[in-house]
């Protein structure tokens, strides 16, 4: 009885009609994605990128220490030795698929070169996509490079 009555002088409707009056006034808590974005901690981890010097050279020693404490073997690295005696990768491959974002790689890293770059937008349809390679990596080092530079200039 007791429902059928609340039904009738639309007890419920009211009810919800006053919550959106509240809330029409209240700060607004969603933003418009892409156009507006809201603000990522310092510490996040998201895309992968090599770094270079500031005088062009890749940082990159080719030591492997990132593709061995890599726990989900995600990275595969060939190196030769130049002809100034230098290591450098020939290859630096990352699967983007089988990251876990655990950040130990740019830890490892003895030169910051390996490093996770604020970027959290870059989502694909395709698999052979996220198969990132060193020029990739690089091109992603280049365009990141003044963020990078800042948080790890400490
Ligand atoms: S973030 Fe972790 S899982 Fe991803 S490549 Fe680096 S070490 Fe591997
Ligand atoms: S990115 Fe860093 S840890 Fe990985 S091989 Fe190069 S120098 Fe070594």
């Amino acid at each position: 009885m007791i429902a059928f009555i609340r039904s009738l002088v639309l007890v419920d409707i009211l009810r919800g009609l006053y919550i959106t009056l509240i809330y029409l006034f209240r700060r607004k808590v969603t933003i418009r994605y892409p156009n507006e974005k809201g603000t990522i901690s310092r510490r996040f981890r998201g895309e992968h990128a090599l770094r270079f010097y500031e005088n062009g050279e890749e940082r990159c020693i080719a030591c492997k220490l990132c593709e061995a404490v890599c726990p989900a073997q995600a990275i595969t690295i060939e190196a030769q030795e130049r002809d100034d005696r230098s290591r450098r990768t020939t290859r630096y491959d990352i699967d983007m698929t089988k990251c876990i974002y655990c950040g130990f790689c740019q830890e490892a890293c003895p030169v910051d070169s390996i490093v996770e770059t604020p970027n959290f937008e870059f989502a694909t349809e395709s698999h052979k996509a996220l198969l990132y390679d060193k020029a990739k990596l690089m091109r992603n080092g280049a365009e990141w490079e003044n963020v990078m530079k800042d948080d790890h200039s400490a």
